[in-house]
């Protein structure tokens, strides 16, 4: 075995960010939406690699929330819902934002965000309107944009999209796009808890699309107007221990970061303060990600207390209590709701893996992806095109295209077709030489150390499957 030399390379935290989004375009991770349009801003869409890789991540997050425990199950409800839910949920009175136009360049910005970046987000949590406008006029806060400061009195601006159902555009129509996939949960409580069961305490996660007509979205796929939700409700009584189930989550989330082999000094938790707190939470935490731009939520614990279920009641007139057999009592369940996002876990997950290190002399970039999420887990490469070599690669792909996403490659020199496989994160390249035809032995090689051995034919799936951990 030939031991390679491997060198680092250091990559500034101004250069990152740039330099993973070419990645994502160069490599069909992602691309801008209606690119061929002039895009649609915010959009973006995953290529051929980024759909592998968002597959992977919530097949393994399903397994480790859901599958791998007794007491969680799954749901996956309508992007559509009645009216009346988001009155219930609050969302139609106040999911707004304070949002403010500067009266010279007449752009529009969230009020708090300009209080927060000047002054701290303590100044501006938990303000009221006409205490934002005080705030920014008193301080003479300027424009982001043209740096003038004249602002209009904030307004609520609310971030649910609206759209009708059916034929005529009349008020009773309106639906709105879902801005979170947790009421979805709390709608279908009755029925789980009736139909499945289960005793509290359970949970019920589900994963899907969800809209916020954001005023100020950005940085590349962590803000954007459309995205994707991982979310659970979980339903305690009111008499359990709510900080001890709190940090028993608290903790498999954080198992569930290092399952995707995300660094952990790149992770820190927050907790709000009182006056980020929603009246109803007693405690709320995010775990933040150190990215480019600065320390951003990864993902939040809530503690909401029996505000969901209870306002469900009272809106849908529906008895929506559980009932202990053992206690005989009723009750209106305590939920607790760890929610994370997709899109921003994949982002994470491409910065931390972004790597540069010079092989034996060559610069190469390598995303060092956890080989359960990896796109492509394995790539077959006959050294030169000749038929018999084509054979026998091809033939190996017949053989573990069924249990591993692998990838047939004959095009371009030896060297080229691992720079592409090292970019893509594939943990494992098989080459099939002319020793083959004699031995039946390949050699793979290892992507993190570019280490080669060869390996039997006939054990190249045990290899695969001790290398690379399936999501599924
Ligand atoms: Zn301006």
């Amino acid at each position: 075995m030939k031991n390679r030399q491997i060198q680092d390379k250091k990559i500034s935290e101004e250069d990152l960010m740039e330099k993973v989004v070419a990645l994502c375009k160069r490599r069909g991770f992602i691309f801008q939406g209606s690119e061929i349009y002039g895009g649609l801003a915010n959009t973006w869409d995953y290529g051929p690699y980024g759909v592998e890789l968002k597959n992977n991540i919530k097949t393994l997050w399903w397994k480790h929330f859901v599958h791998e425990r007794e007491d969680m199950m799954g749901l996956d409800s309508s992007i559509l819902m009645h009216p009346r839910v988001w009155e219930a949920s609050g969302h139609i009175e106040s999911f707004s934002d304070p949002l403010v136009d500067c009266r010279k360049c007449k752009e529009r910005f969230r009020g708090d965000k300009i209080i927060e970046e000047h002054l701290g987000i303590k100044e501006a949590a938990g303000k009221s309107l006409k205490e934002i406008s005080d705030i920014i006029k008193k301080h003479k806060l300027p424009c982001p944009n043209c740096g003038a400061s004249d602002f209009t009195a904030a307004r609520e601006f609310n971030l649910m999209f609206r759209t009708h159902q059916g034929v005529i555009e009349e008020e009773s129509s309106i639906v709105y796009m879902r801005p979170e996939t947790a009421q979805g949960i709390f709608v279908n409580f009755r029925n789980i808890s009736a139909i499945m069961r289960k005793k509290i305490p359970f949970g019920v996660a589900q994963i899907g699309k969800a809209f916020r007509n954001e005023i100020t979205p950005g940085n590349f796929i962590y803000r954007t107007r459309e995205f994707e939700q991982m979310e659970i409700e979980y339903f305690i009584k009111p008499s359990d221990e709510w900080e001890k189930i709190f940090n028993q989550w608290e903790k498999s989330c954080k198992e569930w970061f290092e399952r995707l082999g995300i660094k952990s000094d790149h992770i820190r938790t927050r907790e709000h303060d009182k006056k980020e707190l929603s009246h109803y939470s007693k405690k709320t935490i995010d775990i933040e990600y150190k990215f480019p731009f600065g320390w951003g939520e990864l993902m939040g614990i809530a503690y909401r207390g029996d505000f969901d279920l209870k306002r469900h009641a009272e809106f849908s007139g529906q008895d929506l209590t559980y009932f202990d057999q053992e206690k005989n009592e009723r009750f209106i369940p305590h939920v607790i709701e760890p929610s994370f996002g997709v899109d921003r876990t994949i982002l994470t997950i491409l910065i931390d893996a972004y790597s540069e290190d010079v092989i034996d002399g060559e610069s190469r970039v390598v995303m060092k992806l956890h080989p359960s999420i990896a796109p492509v887990k394995a790539a077959i490469f006959p050294l030169i095109k000749k038929p018999e070599l084509i054979k026998i690669g091809r033939d190996i792909f017949d053989e573990l295209k069924s249990e591993f996403k692998v990838e047939y490659d004959e095009s371009g020199s030896i060297g080229k077709r691992y720079r592409r496989q090292d970019e893509i994160g594939t943990p494992l390249c098989i080459t099939i030489d002319f020793d083959t035809i004699n031995d039946k032995s390949v050699t793979i090689r290892e992507r993190n150390s570019a280490k080669q051995k060869r390996v039997q034919i006939d054990s190249i799936k045990e290899v695969l499957a001790e290398n690379i951990y399936q999501p599924s």
